[in-house]
């Protein structure tokens, strides 16, 4: 908290609250950097027995006068004349948040909110929640509405075994593994939508890029085609990066930047790619998902954002719009080897969207309250479940995922 009289100009009076993050201390003068709302702010500690009581990490209320230079990083600093101290550290940290090498991953996590005073940790945080907010921009300004749907549901959504039981009252639930569903059923009224939230997965594996507790940007709309779908998660990943290209001072305490963008994401059929990757002597057979591998070797190759299309029927869940030769319109979105988003055309048609689950091994009768709406005049609709966290780890270059995400959940880690 910032408080000036009247303007920031020479000689205003001020008082700043704030955090203390690095102490430089020279013959006469000392120079505090404290953080103030999430952004350094100079101090010029002239008396060296009120500098004294200024240590790392300390809370402090200090009040002065400004003065306004161009070495200071807001553009003037503040002249100190009086300090109180409202909380002092009680242990030495657990490291120093202003040393050059990063603690281990599972150190940082234990003390995470310790953690997030270091400069590079607070930027991928900051940058998250900008890109959370160009998406939302985005979608809004293409006639989308923001909705929420159950994180609590009484049967899995996509089919499959990831999904997580929990006790409701007397009876066995599970936590949602994707809005899919829900999604799809309010185009019905809505015609376009999307939700930001969490997703939960039982993954068995300890990756890089899977969490137990993920957040997910879902968008579904009602009258576009595949191509369409593709076209409009291409804008929006461009609107993103140009948004976050804009403001590289962001960027500035992680020795990154955004990802480039070619002029348009280049799109190859599934069976293009197995083509390929003979070329590179991988032989995966039609029908066969694409291995981490492969897809590491092609995303070499594509190099940046790509999409893969035209995926088998059989490697995707049962409400996507099949096509010719057991073929579908899906698309997933790639960066490099990494699977950013899952999406395509969906089936509108209830004897179709039947038929589809019986023929995935699913229990129509699970899905029973899910077909209903679509007797009563389901529009033809599509969209995409893209991985926001996944998302930001191409945005911030980090290789784990754990880093990107707060308080992050997976098969070992339930704490903090
Ligand atoms: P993967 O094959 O990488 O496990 P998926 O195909 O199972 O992903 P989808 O069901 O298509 O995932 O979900 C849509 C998007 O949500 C994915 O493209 C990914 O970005 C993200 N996502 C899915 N599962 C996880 C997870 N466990 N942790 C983090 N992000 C995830
Ligand atoms: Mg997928």
């Amino acid at each position: 908290m910032l408080l000036v009289d009247g303007k920031i100009a020479e000689g205003a009076a001020a008082t700043a609250y704030g955090w203390v993050q690095s102490i430089r201390e020279q013959k006469t003068i000392t120079f505090v950097i404290l953080m103030e709302n999430r952004e350094p702010l100079q101090l010029v500690i002239k008396d060296k027995r009120l500098a004294r009581k200024v240590k790392v990490h300390a809370s402090i209320m200090v009040k002065g006068r400004v003065a306004m230079t161009e070495r200071a990083p807001r553009g003037y600093e503040i002249h100190v004349e009086e300090i109180s101290v409202l909380n002092k550290p009680r242990k030495i940290p657990p490291f120093d948040i202003m040393a050059k090498e990063e603690p281990s991953i599972d150190v940082r996590l234990d003390y995470r909110p310790v953690d997030l005073r270091r400069p590079s940790s607070m930027a991928v945080f900051k940058i998250r929640a900008r890109a959370l907010q160009l998406f939302r921009e985005y979608l809004v300004n293409n006639g989308f509405i923001e909705v929420n749907t159950p994180k609590i549901i009484a049967t899995a959504s996509e089919g499959g075994s990831a999904l997580f039981p929990v006790m409701y009252y007397d009876r066995q639930a599970f936590l949602a593994q994707s809005p899919q569903l829900y999604k799809e059923e309010l185009t019905m009224a809505f015609e376009r939508v999307f939700e930001i939230g969490p997703i939960f997965r039982a993954e068995q594996s300890r990756t890089m890029k899977h969490l137990s507790e993920a957040t997910s940007l879902d968008v579904e709309a009602a009258f576009l085609s595949n191509e369409e779908i593709m076209d409009l998660i291409e804008g929006m990943v461009k609107h993103v990066i140009k948004g976050l290209n804009s403001e590289p001072q962001l960027f500035a305490a992680l020795k990154a930047k955004p990802p480039a963008l070619p002029e348009r994401f280049p799109r190859f059929t599934y069976s293009e790619i197995i083509e390929k990757l003979k070329g590179l002597g991988e032989d995966i057979a039609f029908g066969d998902d694409l291995t981490q591998k492969s897809l590491e070797e092609f995303g070499n190759m594509a190099g940046g954002f790509y999409f893969i299309t035209e995926w088998p029927a059989k490697l995707k869940p049962f409400y996507i719009m099949p096509k010719e030769n057991g073929l579908t319109s899906s698309f997933d979105l790639m960066y490099m080897g990494l699977e950013l988003a899952s999406g395509g055309q969906r089936i509108h048609d209830p004897v179709m969207l039947r038929k589809s689950i019986k023929e995935h091994g699913l229990p129509v009768s699970s899905f029973k309250f899910h077909i209903t709406p679509y007797y009563y005049g389901m529009p033809p609709h599509g969209g995409f479940g893209l991985g926001v966290d996944r998302f930001i780890m191409v945005l911030t270059d980090r290789k784990n995922i754990r880093e990107v995400v707060l308080y992050p959940r997976d098969l070992r880690r339930l704490v903090p």
